[in-house]
């Protein structure tokens, strides 16, 4: 049965809009810049007014300008103007996880995440996502844009061993709307031509690979058979052993157990050379070169390293469905419901398995690697919109800059989907793809969780500050905090229907 699509909605996109008074951090790693006003129209940014620049191509004086009586005006006084946010890896979700996709889209929506990169069409098939995905272009529903993204094989009437095979599936899905594949894994010659053939085809490719395939073909062979992205972080440290070819498992060790395959994964890095030996930093070299993008996902982990943390963020109260509660909860059905008996050991060996990756990580971008920043949420109990900011705050921590922590999240992402002519910078000939808040979020990125950031007073007065107020896509103006307060109500009703409190 498929899940119910995004509702409809009456976005009116058309006509002039001017975004007035802001401050644009402008997504292609340039600093801050303000006042300005942006005017949209129809679905482009068409100007960028703004008091004088050196070297700045003369336009309309800032001061002399005023909206024409048409205009849509949004007046962002005070506030921060950034491209939206580009989710690299997301997950719509499906029946047993995330039964209303219009929930999961409003809580994009309200952190400001514009596009996604939807990562397999896992649950719900192909065709509902490129539905959706049209849906979304034509703004008849209030939703990120969608790349739908399919994962390998699915649907095929026979295995896809010999070429012709793959290659007729391959047409297939591009035929449907597939703007990309995911691989878990498959034989090497198969994933090789895959790899080969989606290339030639325009298809991107995008890979979690499974450990149980890992020997067989690594993040190396990835690169070389030009994979378009890593996912997480199987594969890497794999690639790099010099005193072994395969992890050291437990020797009860059983894949389908997930408590077992995540608690292995807590103490994969320090099987890898130490950072900064000369094997790790040959393969970063080899990686760079290669021309990959990492997709970490840090924040699909952190649970492994602090349950306590995830599963008390204080968001799940209002934003976390019973259905998806049960979902998160320990149980065999669900991925990534692993914490049966989860250990102050296993959390401390994961402190020191995420040192190494955010090391690796950081490093391979000072390089000239790519990386891209994706939620995962839906899993592990990672809220979608907040995981989001939460993974933010993770390359913060990785040791990126604020502002390189945005560029990444919207321009490089852009690239990430080929697609950075269209989106992922305020720029003139841009899509008008926005998200305005009355606060500086690179002072601090927790302003950007849709409930905003807390703050005190001597007397112990809270207030609630930041939190994106108002989303621009494709021309459309979107009410953030509505559109939160939609998802808020929307899992109230869900609670009370299926009587689940957080588990
Ligand atoms: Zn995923």
């Amino acid at each position: 049965m498929p899940i119910p699509a995004g509702r409809s909605v009456d976005l009116e996109s058309k006509g002039r809009l001017v975004v007035m008074n802001c401050t644009v951090v402008d997504g292609t790693g340039a600093p801050a810049y303000g006042p300005a006003h942006i005017v949209v129209e129809d679905s482009k940014i068409v100007e960028i007014i703004r008091p004088y620049v050196p070297g700045a191509r003369e336009g309309i004086p800032f001061e002399g300008f005023a909206p024409g009586s048409d205009d849509r005006v949004v007046d962002a006084e005070g506030g921060y103007v950034l491209p939206g946010f580009i989710d690299a890896h997301a997950h719509i979700g499906g029946e047993k996880q995330t039964p209303d996709a219009q929930l999961v889209y409003d809580l994009w929506i309200a952190h400001g995440i514009t596009t996604v990169r939807e990562a397999g069409s896992l649950r719900n098939g192909l065709d509902f996502v490129v539905s959706e995905a049209g849906r979304s272009s034509r703004n008849e529903i209030i939703a990120p844009s969608i790349e739908p993204y399919v994962v390998f094989a699915q649907g095929a009437a026979e295995e896809l061993t010999s070429p012709a095979s793959i290659d007729a599936w391959l047409e297939d899905v591009k035929g449907r709307g597939a703007a990309g594949v995911k691989f878990f894994g498959a034989r090497p010659d198969v994933y090789r031509h895959a790899l080969q053939r989606a290339r030639e085809m325009g298809l991107l490719t995008m890979c979690h690979r499974a450990q149980t395939d890992v020997l067989r073909t690594n993040v190396r062979h990835s690169a070389r058979w030009g994979l378009t992205s890593v996912e997480h972080a199987y594969g890497i440290p794999e690639a790099m052993f010099i005193d072994k070819k395969i992890q050291e498992y437990p020797l009860d060790y059983n894949y389908v157990d997930e408590q077992d395959r995540f608690r292995a994964l807590g103490s994969l890095w320090r099987q890898a050379p130490e950072p900064g030996h000369p094997a790790w930093s040959a393969f970063i070299d080899e990686l760079v070169d290669s021309g990959i993008t990492l997709v970490p996902t840090f924040v699909a982990y952190v649970a492994s390293r602090d349950l306590t943390h995830a599963k008390g963020r204080p968001w799940h109260t209002d934003f976390t469905t019973g259905v998806l509660s049960r979902f998160f909860t320990p149980n065999r059905a669900s991925h990534g419901a692993y914490f049966f008996d989860w250990t102050t050991e296993d959390e401390v060996a994961w402190r020191d398995n995420y040192q190494r990756w955010m090391a690796f990580v950081r490093e391979f971008y000072l390089r000239g690697g790519k990386v891209a920043i994706g939620s995962d949420a839906g899993f592990i109990y990672n809220v979608f919109g907040f995981g989001f900011v939460e993974e933010l705050e993770l390359f913060r921590e990785a040791g990126f800059s604020p502002l390189e922590i945005v560029s990444i999240a919207t321009l490089r992402n852009a690239e990430l989907l080929q697609k950075e002519s269209e989106i992922g910078s305020v720029e003139v000939g841009k899509d008008a793809d926005l998200l305005i808040i009355r606060d500086n979020p690179l002072r601090n990125l927790k302003l950007l969780y849709g409930t905003g950031h807390a703050v005190y007073s001597d007397e112990g007065e809270k207030r609630c500050v930041g939190g994106v107020e108002t989303v621009v896509k494709k021309g459309a103006v979107i009410d953030a905090r509505e559109t939160l307060e939609r998802a808020r109500r929307a899992v109230a009703a869900e609670r009370a229907d299926t009587q689940s409190e957080m588990y």
